[in-house]
């Protein structure tokens, strides 16, 4: 593969067809199935210098993927060479850097260009897309490619700011800082976390493990994979596609208890228990890591590697709750000071409330707090009412708890082309979903939400917004959220000519 590179230094258009915010999986894959499908005036605007989102943000030790990566991989752009079954977070990003070159797209990006506003222009029915320092691109539709997990979220710990040694987050990770022998920190025990515990607790003096809530967690079945396997992959493309599907349709098996009755869910929990049975003997530290809540509600972490550290001499984990942070030390509600060098925070991220800090304003000046005070919605978590030719990928209900978000972003971007054609067949400069269309389309999505384990299974997670809603998960098979985006419904829409 390509040694991940620059490019795109070219000037900002005035003026492109389709303007796609981010170059993550989200926002490459849509470009490069734009190019495909013959759209060629178009660019990918780029808040940072390199491409990749997720995967190039979050580079803290042992970061990799918990689903297969023959599935998290793009479906036009299977990957024979992949050296894990779980890939590294370093390899799947070289692969969307190979992806940027082979499909051609990479001259299509401007780095360091952050969108600041989208404002709709009613009057000449295209986009003005703002950058921060004031540059306009127009635009006749936009694509935002940015996700949900981008804005680290820190907890709102008193004396957090006065702690004087090295602070900081897992998804911006200090590589500046060598752990090895220090009194280290690390507050939060989710996917994150877990991934990077057992390599700090290697090399740290001392690690201290502050945990809110015990996570669910099932052994992770990752192995290398052979070099016969991977010369298989690219000698017999057909078998890496049956590969892909078997992961996929195992996935969907296994993720049947989200997407059908939390009753599935039994399997799983029993799954969990027995191993944590197997791996932690002490009953005492076993039932402090026992999960009081119904398996699902937060993501299932996959690791066989966490309890094991979280057993080893130099580490502790504390339950109590963080009540203070000191220039030197963390307060624990116990009453306990525990005297660190450095905190890790792996708090995971805004989710909810990084909408809040969205410019977005549409038709008629309505800006999009507006349209999202009551719940955070849109149609086939793509488009949105008063918001014409603006395309969500992984917008509202799109995420999953089982499976590939890439799948879901790749039934988007065949939802957003098939808009696109609409568009041209007709000659209208627009589409605006129906509000009806888009109201009786959550109606139903919550309806079924209601019943699925986010809601029952009686935890508080970034999944739900606060009032009980919840504005992020499918509550679906991603089969059937594929068959929904495959034809755009025309009677769900309004065209502006
Ligand atoms: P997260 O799942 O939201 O976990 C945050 C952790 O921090 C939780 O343990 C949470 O405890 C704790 N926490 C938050 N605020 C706290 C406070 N004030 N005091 C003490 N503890 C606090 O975040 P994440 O681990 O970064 O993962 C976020 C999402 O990224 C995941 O759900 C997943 O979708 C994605 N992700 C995916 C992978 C992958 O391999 N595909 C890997 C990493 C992340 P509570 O549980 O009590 O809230």
């Amino acid at each position: 593969m390509a040694e991940p590179g620059g490019g795109g230094a070219g000037p900002v258009p005035e003026h492109a067809g389709i303007v796609i915010i981010g170059s993550g999986f989200a926002g490459l894959g849509m470009a490069i199935r734009l190019k495909d499908a013959g759209y060629h005036d178009f660019v990918v605007l780029e808040k940072a210098g390199r491409l990749g989102g997720t995967w190039r943000d979050n580079s803290y030790p042992g970061c990799s993927c918990d689903v297969p990566s023959y599935l998290y991989s793009f479906s036009f752009a299977l990957h024979p060479g992949w050296t894990q079954v779980f890939s590294p977070q370093r390899e799947i990003w070289d692969y969307l850097e190979w992806c940027a070159d082979r499909y051609g797209v990479r001259r299509h990006i401007r780095f360091g260009r952050e969108v600041a506003e989208l404002e709709y222009d009613d009057a000449r029915r295209r986009w003005r897309v703002v950058l921060a320092g004031g540059q306009v691109v127009t635009a006749n539709a936009v694509v935002a490619g940015f996700g949900a997990l981008h804005v680290p979220s820190y907890p709102d710990i008193p004396g957090r700011e006065r702690f004087t040694g090295p602070a900081f987050h897992s998804a911006r990770w200090d590589h500046s800082q060598d752990l090895t022998g220090k009194r280290v920190a690390v507050i939060g025990t989710g996917a994150s976390a877990i991934q990077f515990i057992p390599e700090i607790a290697a090399r740290a003096g001392r690690l201290t493990v502050f945990q809110r809530t015990a996570p669910w967690v099932q052994p992770r079945p990752d192995r290398a994979t052979s070099p016969r396997l991977r010369r298989l992959l690219r000698t017999v493309p057909l078998a890496n596609r049956a590969l892909r599907i078997a992961i996929y349709w195992g996935l969907e098996l296994r993720g049947l208890g989200f997407t059908v009755h939390p009753r599935l869910m039994r399997r799983q929990a029993e799954t969990a228990l027995r191993y944590l049975e197997r791996q932690v003997p002490d009953p005492r530290l076993r039932a402090r890591l026992t999960p009081g809540y119904g398996i699902g509600c937060k993501r299932i972490l996959l690791s066989s590697v966490y309890y094991p550290a979280l057993q080893r001499d130099n580490v502790e984990l504390v339950t109590d709750r963080v009540t203070e942070i000191r220039e030197r030390s963390i307060l624990d509600a116990g009453g306990r000071e525990h005297e660190v060098d450095v905190i890790v925070y792996g708090t995971g991220f805004k989710v909810t409330e990084s909408l809040a800090e969205l410019r977005i304003t549409g038709r008629g000046g309505r800006k999009i707090q507006d349209a999202w005070r009551d719940r955070v919605e849109a149609y086939l978590g793509t488009t949105v009412a008063g918001f014409p030719n603006l395309f969500f990928l992984s917008g509202p209900n799109t995420g999953l708890g089982h499976t590939s978000v890439v799948f879901m972003m790749e039934a988007q971007t065949h939802y957003i082309l098939e808009c696109l054609r609409l568009l041209s067949r007709t000659g209208a400069r627009a589409l605006d979903v129906r509000p009806g269309a888009q109201r009786e389309f959550n109606r139903r999505l919550r309806r079924r939400l209601d019943r699925r384990v986010w809601s029952t299974g009686g935890c508080r997670s970034w999944y739900l917004d606060g009032k009980g809603g919840n504005p992020t998960i499918w509550p679906g098979t991603t089969a059937e959220f594929w068959a929904r985006t495959r034809r755009v419904r025309r009677r769900a829409y309004e065209l502006i000519r």
